[in-house]
């Protein structure tokens, strides 16, 4: 064997700082996806990545090597009749846009190839939301998954042992290892399951704030820019969106709640003002680049009209029913989604307006109570969570507490109370709160 091919020589050249080649970066890939690096070597990778950076070279040949560790779909002999079309978010808490954004862009004539993670670190994964639905199947096979696609418009699926398997293994290994918010981690994680999809156009939502993996504007600037760079490497039209994920988004974050949410703003039966404006701009941003609106104002109309009809909620219940769900969740999710034994309000401890919310801490309160993964092994709790989560301006008092925490016992509610009360700070006055929009930049490729 070469002595430069060993993994450990290539992890070595990586810690000090070398340039790694298009084939030092495809022999490491082969290896995480064939099981031929250990589990610590693996780390060690990410954790040389995360210190040492990469080139934008570097990554895109990452990236290409992931997405080519399994099955690309291809859509072309299926004659589908619309564009082929994804989202995908940087990871935050309380985001449950895909839940919302697949169904509508299927009402608009889209068709929606989603593979959705699992929990990272502090955030939450769409997969852990959709296997609170009873039923559901996260991971179908590639065969159901293509039907469903064809039939419903939409599909989110668990990552599966064919498409980008490489992604698979480094994500799980990284959600443990601190080596999460590396900028060409993220990029080719990312990009690489969305190569692998056989996409016409892909938006990004990349957070800005203190739920964010990358909390500062300018390293969440610096992500947006990797995945704009290394997309338009790979020919895949896309557009990216940094939204505000200083506060939680919406107001439940946990499996089963945000699944209620995601259902309530479907149905019209309640929603949260951010969480709809980021949905609705996610959306819209993507039927543009899909060709399936001409511009913006066209495109939020026609999302306005997906959400209204019903259309969305229809798309959503026939993905849910098709997989495997219950034909009727929309109609009484109650019934069906688990809840947790123990509710406790968390009162503030005085009046006042909530000025600011660290939204990492409420994400690892939510793992603290068993609704995320300390381990990559850990089994999640589906039923609790925080739910009535207040936002930034909002006031507080004995009347309207921080938020409800969804426990499995007194101890963990307790535990997460205080977890809770540290995490918001109520004062007398807050910040007027702006669009939670940052900025949007246009398609590349
Ligand atoms: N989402 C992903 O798919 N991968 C990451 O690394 C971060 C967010």
């Amino acid at each position: 064997m070469n002595v430069r091919a060993l993994p450990a020589e290539l992890i070595r050249r990586k810690r000090d700082g070398v340039t790694l080649t298009d084939a030092d970066i495809a022999g490491l890939v082969a290896g995480i996806a064939d099981g031929s690096m250990s589990e610590g070597q693996v780390a060690a990778f990410a954790m040389a990545v995360y210190f040492r950076g990469m080139s934008s070279v570097e990554c895109a040949a990452l990236t290409r090597a992931m997405a080519r560790s399994g099955t690309a779909l291809d859509w072309s002999t299926r004659d589908l009749g619309g564009p082929v079309l994804d989202k995908h978010s940087t990871g935050g808490v309380g985001d449950k846009v895909s839940l919302i954004l697949a169904p509508v862009v299927a009402a608009c004539g889209g068709f929606v190839p989603m593979i959705s993670g699992r929990g990272l670190g502090h955030t939450g994964g769409t997969l852990d939301k959709l296997a609170s639905i009873p039923g559901y199947d996260t991971s179908p096979g590639l065969d159901r998954f293509r039907a469903a696609v064809a039939t419903v418009g939409c599909a989110i699926v668990g990552p599966t042992a064919e498409i980008a398997p490489a992604d698979r293994r480094l994500y799980a290994i990284r959600d443990v290892t601190a080596t999460v918010d590396s900028i060409p981690l993220i990029t080719a994680s990312i990009l690489s399951k969305k190569l692998a999809e056989g996409l016409d156009a892909l938006v990004i939502d990349v957070k800005v704030g203190s739920g964010a993996l990358l909390p500062s504007l300018d390293s969440a600037t610096g992500l947006a820019d990797s995945l704009r760079a290394v997309s338009e490497d790979a020919g895949l039209r896309t557009g990216v969106v940094m939204t505000d994920m200083a506060q939680v988004l919406g107001r439940h974050v946990g499996n089963a709640l945000e699944v209620a949410e995601a259902i309530e703003l479907l149905t019209g039966s309640g929603g949260d003002r951010r969480l709809s404006e980021v949905t609705r701009t996610l959306a819209s941003e993507l039927l543009v680049l899909g060709g399936l609106a001409g511009d913006r104002s066209k495109a939020a109309a026609l999302v306005e009209r997906a959400l209204a009809s019903g259309a969305a909620a229809e798309h959503f219940a026939r993905m849910v029913a098709t997989l495997g769900g219950p034909e009727d969740l929309l109609e009484r999710p109650d019934r069906y989604l688990p809840r947790a034994p123990v509710e406790r309000p968390v009162l503030p401890e005085r009046p006042g307006v909530v000025a600011r919310v660290d939204a990492r801490s409420l994400g690892l309160a939510v793992v603290g109570l068993g609704g995320g993964r300390r381990r990559a092994d850990d089994i999640i709790d589906q039923a609790v969570g925080l739910s009535h989560v207040c936002g930034i301006g909002e006031r507080v008092s004995a009347d309207r507490p921080l938020a409800v925490i969804h426990a499995r016992s007194l101890s963990d509610a307790e535990s997460a109370a205080s977890a809770v009360r540290s995490a918001v700070s109520v004062e007398h006055d807050a910040p007027p709160v702006g669009s939670p929009v940052i900025r949007r930049l246009s398609a590349s490729s």
